[in-house]
């Protein structure tokens, strides 16, 4: 008997689909149901087990979620927007807890992934870690204790592959600074600097992006006064951070009555 929640693993030949894919076959407290990707991709058919070069592990790559999802308790998806959007209205039909991770959403995305959780469980974060989640209420805090004399800039870094910016991590620090600040971050958020950009507007809050290499996620907070800097920082070396966060909020997420969730709901702080 297997054990735990089954698990359906979407965008199974991705960065993250891989890892996940691993740790739940690996993983005592649930199990995989499916793992997804698009049509016509050459995974489909085959086992995931010796698609990713390893031993067969029973599970083979569908491209068919509705049938996928029928089977599963919980769909962990990281994606792409439009997947995600597609996703969250079948995982509802299915009544399936939705762990989403995908960022780049817009507010349209954002619009039906709120309709479909009237109908089940959805866990949304742009950054599943739990240091980030703790960097977040930290940000929340400094900025409520400091006035507009502190310019808050946000740093962050990404692998070479990374094809949205400023990541979804950066801007819910970005959501947390305007919060503690009491502002609304689209009102103040300064995002493209590029050429005579003229000088900061007092209260902006900054937005830069480095993409290179390998880089798994680095996040800085600087809150920059005359005569003084304060940077709060989390660097994730591995995306193991994301995968462990995600099965947890799979699994949190049982039982609970429909709705959107983020990770502060998951971890509890
Ligand atoms: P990736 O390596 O490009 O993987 C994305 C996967 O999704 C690919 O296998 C892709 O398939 C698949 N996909 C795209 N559209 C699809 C569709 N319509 N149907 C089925 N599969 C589809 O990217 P990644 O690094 O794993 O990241 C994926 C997402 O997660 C990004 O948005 C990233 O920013 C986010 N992320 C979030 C966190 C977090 O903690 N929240 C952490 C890491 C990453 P193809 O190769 O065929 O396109």
């Amino acid at each position: 008997m297997a054990a735990g929640p089954g698990i359906v693993v979407t965008g199974a030949s991705g960065r993250m689909g891989q890892m996940l894919v691993r740790a739940i076959h690996a993983s005592e407290v649930c199990h995989l149901v499916a793992a997804l990707e698009r049509e016509g991709h050459p995974w489909v058919g085959q086992d995931v087990g010796t698609a990713m070069g390893g031993a067969a592990i029973g599970v083979t790559v569908t491209d068919d979620p509705v049938a996928a999802f029928a089977r599963a308790q919980a769909v962990v998806d990281f994606t792409a927007p439009a997947a995600t959007v597609g996703f969250a209205a079948l995982a509802a039909q299915a009544r399936a807890v939705h762990v989403i991770g995908t960022t780049g959403l817009s507010e349209v995305d954002l619009a039906a992934i709120s309709r479909a959780a009237h109908h089940a469980v959805i866990v949304r974060a742009g950054n599943m870690s739990l240091g980030l989640n703790l960097l977040m209420q930290m940000t929340q805090r400094v900025a409520a204790a400091l006035d507009a004399d502190y310019d808050i800039e946000i740093v962050e870094a990404h692998h070479r592959h990374k094809v949205d910016a400023p990541s979804g991590t950066a801007l819910m620090l970005g959501e947390a600074a305007a919060a503690g600040r009491g502002v609304v971050l689209n009102e103040v958020r300064d995002a493209g600097r590029d050429g005579m950009t003229g000088a900061r507007r007092r209260g902006d809050i900054g937005f830069a992006a480095i993409r290179g290499g390998d880089i798994v996620g680095e996040h800085d907070v600087i809150f920059a006064a005359d005569g003084e800097r304060i940077t709060l920082r989390h660097v994730a070396t591995d995306r193991s951070v994301f995968v462990r966060g995600a099965l947890r909020a799979a699994l949190w997420g049982q039982d609970r009555d429909p709705g959107e969730y983020d990770m502060l709901d998951v971890l509890g702080i």
